[in-house]
């Protein structure tokens, strides 16, 4: 059986310090807690940047500056966000894809309501530029779906050519405004994508564990980290590296095996 591929997503652009310390924030704290976490078993780093405010960021040089640390003291495959400002255009959005030529980029295949405050935005004309970029500068996209109709846009730039097969995709589960994290909205969405394509879920808050050990039992490959959950169990707070560790564990008690980094980059077709 395919080995398991940890993803870990170390701070997103929401968490704060103010609702769990352990959230990183700078260059040399975000690599740090990468580093740790490739230690114990993720091998794809989902990075966002924030400012000095610890605000949400898409800072090109802060982007360079966090991926050259972790990039001198380990080979984790580095996988860079491509939403993580609000309101941001979609060159700026674009921009760090177009200069760093990570070799993923996460691809957020339609627009949504997060929660009832803000729209997720995601619009033809932003997906089909990024879906040209990342072609030019060989970035797989991690294609992330929040909701079910996001997989047929996905199948339509896959004809279209500007998504190249197999498709890789990250289902997210529990965000108000896209499917419910339980394991019904799983299955459906692993039968939904073509059979040559690889997936990867996870649960945000709750229901975290749950979409944790049901993605195990499919096969999937797993994401953890702050950006998703705060807490490692009822009031007790997660680190990144905690709940790599646990998932590390997890992935083992099943009988499976974690891939590395060069395993990653053979299941996922990265360029190396
Ligand atoms: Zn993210």
């Amino acid at each position: 059986m395919t080995k398991t591929i940890i993803t870990v997503a170390p701070n997103g652009q929401w968490p704060n310090k103010k609702e769990n310390p352990a959230v990183p924030y700078d260059p040399e704290e975000i690599a740090g807690d990468v580093v740790a976490c490739w230690e114990r078993g993720a091998a794809i780093a989902h990075l966002h940047m924030r400012d000095e405010h610890g605000n949400g960021s898409l800072n090109v040089d802060r982007f360079r500056q966090t991926i050259k640390i972790i990039q001198d003291r380990c080979d984790i495959v580095i996988n860079i966000t491509t939403a993580g400002l609000r309101g941001a255009s979609n060159e700026v959005r674009i921009q760090p894809v177009r200069e760093l030529q990570p070799e993923m980029a996460s691809f957020d295949c339609g627009s949504m309501n997060w929660g009832n405050k803000n729209v997720f935005l995601n619009p033809p004309d932003f997906l089909e530029s990024l879906a040209m970029v990342m072609l030019e500068t060989n970035t797989k996209p991690e294609i992330v779906i929040f909701d079910s109709g996001m997989i047929s846009n996905a199948l339509g730039y896959a004809q279209m050519g500007i998504l190249r097969e197999p498709l890789h995709f990250q289902f997210v589960l529990g965000v108000r405004g896209g499917m419910e994290a339980d394991v019904q909205s799983l299955m459906y969405l692993r039968q939904a994508i073509p059979a040559n394509a690889t997936w990867s879920a996870f649960g945000v808050g709750k229901g975290h564990l749950p979409i944790l050990l049901a993605t195990l039992a499919l096969g999937g490959h797993i994401r953890v980290g702050l950006e998703d959950n705060l807490l490692y169990a009822k009031n007790v707070p997660a680190t990144n590296m905690s709940l790599v560790e646990r998932a590390a564990r997890l992935v083992r008690e099943a009988g499976r095996e974690i891939a590395n980094p060069a395993e990653t980059r053979a299941i996922l077709g990265l360029r190396s």
